[in-house]
């Protein structure tokens, strides 16, 4: 089975480019993909179709090389920022609602607007706690988890929770049976 992302989530990247590092930098991107990655994205993406994961990951992978490191820690970075930057509207219709667990509730209907395939799951523990679970994603890779981890950071301190920490313990990249991400707050609650 063949895993896809959603162009918005694609899009959010080629932003993040764009804005810290111009359209030099977009140039950059795409003379470094293959020429099937480069032919899908170069000239714009349509953020409600669908994309095969493996061209987004090899797009996240080329970025961190062009931009980052190449440790993959800019994945972190730009999924943490994606959600700054796309989480606001929706923090403007539920912001009287949030609480401690509001973002980890929102966060596995999210994951279906983002990705065909996986199953995102979160359980409270505690008021300050929350493991968040992914399972049954065919094609996993460190690239999404570490944006993956980022955007959970950024939802968790947008929808209420300052100083939120977010730990990934479990990855399948890794050989684990699911992926296991470990919300806590170091802060108080947003008020
Ligand atoms: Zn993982």
């Amino acid at each position: 089975m063949t895993a896809h992302a959603k162009g918005a989530v694609l899009k959010a990247r080629l932003d993040y480019v764009e804005k810290f590092f111009g359209e030099a930098g977009c140039s950059r991107l795409f003379a470094s993909l293959s020429p099937d990655a480069r032919a899908a994205i170069e000239h714009g993406v349509l953020i409600s179709s669908w994309y095969p994961v493996s061209l987004y990951v090899e797009m996240l992978i080329a970025i961190d090389r062009l931009f980052g490191k190449g440790d993959l820690e800019l994945c972190r970075v730009m999924g943490n920022y994606s959600a700054r930057v796309g989480l606001s509207s929706v923090y403007e219709s539920f912001g009287k609602q949030r609480d401690a667990h509001f973002a980890n509730r929102m966060t596995p209907i999210l994951w279906k607007q983002y990705y065909d395939t996986g199953e995102m799951q979160a359980e409270a523990v505690g008021e300050g706690k929350a493991i968040v679970r992914v399972r049954d994603f065919p094609e996993p890779h460190r690239a999404l988890c570490l944006g993956t981890l980022g955007w959970l950071q950024a939802a968790n301190e947008i929808w209420g929770v300052q100083g939120a920490q977010v730990t990934e313990e479990k990855c399948m990249a890794l050989g684990d049976p699911h992926c296991e991400f470990i919300v806590t707050r170091k802060g108080r609650k947003a008020s």
